[in-house]
Protein backbone atom coordinates (compact mmCIF):
# COMPACT_ATOMS: atom_id res chain seq x y z
CA UNK A 1 0.00 0.00 0.00
CA UNK A 2 1.34 3.30 -1.00
CA UNK A 3 1.50 5.67 2.11
CA UNK A 4 -0.11 8.87 1.23
CA UNK A 5 2.51 11.52 2.11
CA UNK A 6 2.34 13.63 5.33
CA UNK A 7 1.41 17.36 4.04
CA UNK A 8 3.01 19.39 6.96
CA UNK A 9 1.72 22.96 6.45
CA UNK A 10 -1.82 22.24 6.60
CA UNK A 11 -4.15 20.89 9.19
CA UNK A 12 -7.31 19.25 8.50
CA UNK A 13 -10.11 20.26 10.91
CA UNK A 14 -13.53 19.63 11.08
CA UNK A 15 -15.72 17.94 8.76
CA UNK A 16 -14.39 19.73 5.59
CA UNK A 17 -12.00 22.84 6.51
CA UNK A 18 -8.38 23.20 7.36
CA UNK A 19 -5.49 25.45 8.29
CA UNK A 20 -2.79 26.00 5.80
CA UNK A 21 0.41 27.84 6.49
CA UNK A 22 0.79 29.83 3.05
CA UNK A 23 3.80 31.62 3.93
CA UNK A 24 5.92 32.29 7.04
CA UNK A 25 8.75 34.67 8.29
CA UNK A 26 8.91 34.03 11.78
CA UNK A 27 11.48 32.59 13.94
CA UNK A 28 12.92 33.55 17.73
CA UNK A 29 15.89 35.19 16.23
CA UNK A 30 14.03 38.06 15.62
CA UNK A 31 12.36 38.91 18.77
CA UNK A 32 15.86 38.96 20.13
CA UNK A 33 17.11 41.28 17.64
CA UNK A 34 14.14 43.77 17.98
CA UNK A 35 14.75 43.60 21.62
CA UNK A 36 18.68 44.25 21.47
CA UNK A 37 18.30 47.10 18.98
CA UNK A 38 17.60 49.29 21.89
CA UNK A 39 21.48 48.47 22.47
CA UNK A 40 22.79 48.51 18.68
CA UNK A 41 23.20 45.11 18.98
CA UNK A 42 22.11 41.85 16.38
CA UNK A 43 23.21 38.48 16.46
CA UNK A 44 23.26 35.29 13.99
CA UNK A 45 22.17 32.76 16.26
CA UNK A 46 20.18 31.97 19.61
CA UNK A 47 21.83 30.95 22.76
CA UNK A 48 20.62 29.88 26.22
CA UNK A 49 20.78 34.16 27.05
CA UNK A 50 18.29 34.75 23.95
CA UNK A 51 16.15 31.90 25.62
CA UNK A 52 16.47 33.86 28.64
CA UNK A 53 15.45 37.50 27.29
CA UNK A 54 12.99 35.86 25.62
CA UNK A 55 11.04 34.36 28.44
CA UNK A 56 11.56 37.67 30.08
CA UNK A 57 10.30 39.87 27.74
CA UNK A 58 7.06 37.38 27.57
CA UNK A 59 6.74 37.48 31.36
CA UNK A 60 7.66 41.76 31.59
CA UNK A 61 4.72 41.46 28.65
CA UNK A 62 7.23 43.75 26.72
CA UNK A 63 4.93 42.85 23.84
CA UNK A 64 6.54 44.77 20.84
CA UNK A 65 9.56 42.89 19.71
CA UNK A 66 7.29 39.79 19.50
CA UNK A 67 5.46 41.74 16.51
CA UNK A 68 8.71 41.41 14.30
CA UNK A 69 7.37 38.34 12.24
CA UNK A 70 4.88 37.20 10.09
CA UNK A 71 2.09 34.14 9.55
CA UNK A 72 0.19 34.05 6.27
CA UNK A 73 -3.00 31.35 7.17
CA UNK A 74 -5.49 29.92 4.47
CA UNK A 75 -8.26 28.98 6.32
CA UNK A 76 -11.22 26.92 5.91
CA UNK A 77 -14.68 27.12 8.37
CA UNK A 78 -17.94 27.60 9.19
CA UNK A 79 -19.09 30.96 8.56
CA UNK A 80 -19.99 31.01 12.84
CA UNK A 81 -16.41 30.52 13.30
CA UNK A 82 -15.36 33.05 10.83
CA UNK A 83 -17.13 35.40 12.96
CA UNK A 84 -15.55 35.00 16.26
CA UNK A 85 -12.32 35.08 14.29
CA UNK A 86 -13.14 38.43 12.75
CA UNK A 87 -13.60 39.86 15.59
CA UNK A 88 -9.47 39.94 16.34
CA UNK A 89 -8.59 42.89 14.60
CA UNK A 90 -4.83 42.46 14.84
CA UNK A 91 -4.09 40.61 11.56
CA UNK A 92 -5.42 40.89 7.70
CA UNK A 93 -8.12 39.08 6.50
CA UNK A 94 -9.27 38.43 2.91
CA UNK A 95 -12.60 36.38 2.41
CA UNK A 96 -13.90 34.27 0.08
CA UNK A 97 -17.14 36.39 -1.57
CA UNK A 98 -20.41 34.71 -2.22
CA UNK A 99 -21.17 37.70 -4.24
CA UNK A 100 -18.54 36.66 -7.23
CA UNK A 101 -18.41 33.02 -6.59
CA UNK A 102 -21.08 30.28 -6.35
CA UNK A 103 -21.37 29.33 -2.70
CA UNK A 104 -19.61 26.00 -1.62
CA UNK A 105 -22.37 22.84 -0.60
CA UNK A 106 -20.15 22.33 2.27
CA UNK A 107 -21.85 22.54 5.43
CA UNK A 108 -20.59 22.02 9.06
CA UNK A 109 -22.08 18.65 10.50
CA UNK A 110 -20.68 18.10 14.14
CA UNK A 111 -19.09 14.35 14.63
CA UNK A 112 -21.83 12.54 17.20
CA UNK A 113 -19.83 13.38 19.92
CA UNK A 114 -19.40 17.07 18.98
CA UNK A 115 -23.41 18.14 19.20
CA UNK A 116 -23.58 19.09 22.95
CA UNK A 117 -26.32 20.05 25.09
CA UNK A 118 -25.67 23.96 27.38
CA UNK A 119 -26.38 24.01 30.89
CA UNK A 120 -25.95 26.72 33.32
CA UNK A 121 -25.67 30.34 33.06
CA UNK A 122 -24.49 32.85 31.00
CA UNK A 123 -20.68 32.94 32.01
CA UNK A 124 -20.70 29.51 33.51
CA UNK A 125 -21.71 27.12 30.80
CA UNK A 126 -20.89 23.44 30.74
CA UNK A 127 -21.62 21.46 27.43
CA UNK A 128 -22.52 18.29 28.25
CA UNK A 129 -22.73 14.90 25.74
CA UNK A 130 -26.35 14.35 24.92
CA UNK A 131 -27.00 10.32 24.24
CA UNK A 132 -26.58 8.83 20.80
CA UNK A 133 -30.20 8.79 19.43
CA UNK A 134 -30.79 12.62 20.07
CA UNK A 135 -26.96 13.20 18.67
CA UNK A 136 -28.25 11.29 15.34
CA UNK A 137 -31.49 13.16 15.05
CA UNK A 138 -29.69 16.29 15.74
CA UNK A 139 -27.17 15.98 12.54
CA UNK A 140 -29.99 14.71 10.70
CA UNK A 141 -32.10 17.91 11.15
CA UNK A 142 -28.94 19.54 10.44
CA UNK A 143 -28.30 17.89 6.91
CA UNK A 144 -31.78 18.16 5.70
CA UNK A 145 -31.94 21.93 6.44
CA UNK A 146 -28.44 22.53 4.39
CA UNK A 147 -29.73 20.24 1.78
CA UNK A 148 -33.66 22.95 1.54
CA UNK A 149 -31.33 25.73 2.26
CA UNK A 150 -28.61 24.93 -1.06
CA UNK A 151 -31.69 23.75 -3.02
CA UNK A 152 -33.69 26.45 -2.91
CA UNK A 153 -30.07 28.51 -3.39
CA UNK A 154 -29.72 26.95 -6.20
CA UNK A 155 -32.93 27.79 -7.34
CA UNK A 156 -32.84 31.25 -7.08
CA UNK A 157 -29.11 31.25 -9.00
CA UNK A 158 -30.89 29.47 -11.73
CA UNK A 159 -33.44 32.17 -11.84
CA UNK A 160 -31.43 34.36 -12.91
CA UNK A 161 -31.40 36.30 -8.90
CA UNK A 162 -28.15 37.86 -8.47
CA UNK A 163 -26.02 35.59 -6.01
CA UNK A 164 -25.38 38.62 -3.48
CA UNK A 165 -29.51 37.72 -3.00
CA UNK A 166 -29.02 34.22 -3.64
CA UNK A 167 -26.95 33.57 -0.53
CA UNK A 168 -29.53 34.96 1.97
CA UNK A 169 -31.13 31.54 2.49
CA UNK A 170 -27.62 29.77 3.35
CA UNK A 171 -27.37 29.32 7.10
CA UNK A 172 -24.25 29.86 9.31
CA UNK A 173 -22.94 26.60 8.89
CA UNK A 174 -21.89 26.77 5.28
CA UNK A 175 -17.65 26.58 5.11
CA UNK A 176 -16.03 29.73 3.74
CA UNK A 177 -12.46 30.41 3.05
CA UNK A 178 -10.38 33.37 3.97
CA UNK A 179 -6.52 34.50 4.22
CA UNK A 180 -5.76 35.86 7.75
CA UNK A 181 -2.08 37.22 8.29
CA UNK A 182 -1.03 38.16 11.79
CA UNK A 183 2.25 38.50 13.90
CA UNK A 184 3.17 36.24 17.40
CA UNK A 185 2.12 38.63 19.30
CA UNK A 186 -1.61 38.94 18.31
CA UNK A 187 -1.61 35.34 17.44
CA UNK A 188 -0.56 34.79 20.77
CA UNK A 189 -3.37 36.62 22.10
CA UNK A 190 -5.83 34.98 19.55
CA UNK A 191 -4.34 31.71 20.84
CA UNK A 192 -5.10 32.27 24.49
CA UNK A 193 -8.71 33.51 23.92
CA UNK A 194 -9.87 30.91 21.31
CA UNK A 195 -7.73 27.85 22.67
CA UNK A 196 -9.31 28.17 26.16
CA UNK A 197 -11.69 26.02 27.46
CA UNK A 198 -13.91 28.95 27.74
CA UNK A 199 -14.18 29.38 23.89
CA UNK A 200 -16.11 27.50 21.57
CA UNK A 201 -15.25 23.73 20.64
CA UNK A 202 -15.02 24.74 16.92
CA UNK A 203 -12.95 27.65 17.32
CA UNK A 204 -10.80 25.74 19.67
CA UNK A 205 -9.81 23.48 16.99
CA UNK A 206 -8.76 26.28 14.37
CA UNK A 207 -6.87 28.05 17.76
CA UNK A 208 -5.29 24.56 18.17
CA UNK A 209 -4.28 24.06 14.67
CA UNK A 210 -2.68 27.31 14.48
CA UNK A 211 -1.04 27.11 18.20
CA UNK A 212 0.74 24.30 16.45
CA UNK A 213 2.12 26.20 14.01
CA UNK A 214 3.57 28.72 16.06
CA UNK A 215 5.16 26.22 18.33
CA UNK A 216 7.19 24.59 15.15
CA UNK A 217 8.23 27.97 13.92
CA UNK A 218 9.11 30.13 17.28
CA UNK A 219 9.45 27.22 19.90
CA UNK A 220 11.19 29.16 22.40
CA UNK A 221 8.86 32.02 22.18
CA UNK A 222 6.07 29.60 22.45
CA UNK A 223 7.73 27.49 25.37
CA UNK A 224 7.60 31.09 26.95
CA UNK A 225 3.87 32.22 26.19
CA UNK A 226 3.06 28.59 27.81
CA UNK A 227 5.04 29.41 30.86
CA UNK A 228 3.51 32.56 31.21
CA UNK A 229 0.43 31.33 32.11
CA UNK A 230 -0.49 31.77 28.10
CA UNK A 231 -0.76 35.44 28.54
CA UNK A 232 -0.23 37.35 25.61
CA UNK A 233 2.89 39.66 26.24
C1 LIG B 1 -15.05 33.17 25.04
C2 LIG B 1 -15.35 34.42 24.27
C3 LIG B 1 -16.63 34.93 24.25
C4 LIG B 1 -16.93 36.11 23.55
N1 LIG B 1 -18.21 36.58 23.54
C5 LIG B 1 -18.49 37.71 22.87
C6 LIG B 1 -19.83 38.24 22.83
O1 LIG B 1 -20.75 37.67 23.41
N2 LIG B 1 -20.07 39.36 22.12
C7 LIG B 1 -19.05 40.03 21.47
O2 LIG B 1 -19.32 41.07 20.86
N3 LIG B 1 -17.79 39.56 21.48
C8 LIG B 1 -17.48 38.43 22.15
N4 LIG B 1 -16.20 37.96 22.14
C9 LIG B 1 -15.17 38.66 21.36
C10 LIG B 1 -14.24 39.52 22.24
O3 LIG B 1 -14.96 40.54 22.89
C11 LIG B 1 -13.12 40.14 21.39
O4 LIG B 1 -13.69 41.00 20.43
C12 LIG B 1 -12.28 39.12 20.66
O5 LIG B 1 -11.94 38.06 21.52
C13 LIG B 1 -11.03 39.78 20.11
O6 LIG B 1 -10.13 40.00 21.19
P1 LIG B 1 -9.10 41.20 21.20
O7 LIG B 1 -9.80 42.52 21.14
O8 LIG B 1 -8.19 40.97 22.38
O9 LIG B 1 -8.26 40.91 19.86
P2 LIG B 1 -7.71 41.93 18.79
O10 LIG B 1 -8.83 42.71 18.19
O11 LIG B 1 -6.84 41.15 17.84
O12 LIG B 1 -6.85 42.93 19.60
C14 LIG B 1 -5.61 42.53 20.20
C15 LIG B 1 -5.28 43.51 21.31
O13 LIG B 1 -5.05 44.81 20.74
C16 LIG B 1 -5.57 45.80 21.62
N5 LIG B 1 -6.64 46.52 20.91
C17 LIG B 1 -7.17 46.21 19.70
N6 LIG B 1 -8.10 47.11 19.34
C18 LIG B 1 -8.17 47.98 20.35
C19 LIG B 1 -8.98 49.14 20.61
N7 LIG B 1 -9.89 49.57 19.75
N8 LIG B 1 -8.78 49.81 21.75
C20 LIG B 1 -7.85 49.41 22.64
N9 LIG B 1 -7.07 48.31 22.50
C21 LIG B 1 -7.23 47.61 21.36
C22 LIG B 1 -6.09 45.09 22.87
O14 LIG B 1 -5.04 45.02 23.79
C23 LIG B 1 -6.40 43.70 22.33
O15 LIG B 1 -6.37 42.69 23.34
C24 LIG B 1 -15.89 36.79 22.84
C25 LIG B 1 -14.60 36.26 22.86
C26 LIG B 1 -14.31 35.11 23.56
C27 LIG B 1 -12.90 34.57 23.55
Amino acid sequence: MTETPAIPDHRPVLDHGFVRLDAVMADDLSVVNAARVSFARRKDAMDASDEGLIRFLMRERHGTPFEHNSFRFHVRCPIFVAREWFRHRIGSFNEFSMRYAKATDDFYVPAPEDVRSQVGKPGAYTFESVDPELAESTRETLESVYRTAYEAYEQLVEAGIAREIARCVLPVGAYTEFFWTVNARALMNFVSLRAADTAQREIRRYAEAVESFLAEKMPVTYDAFVANDRTSP
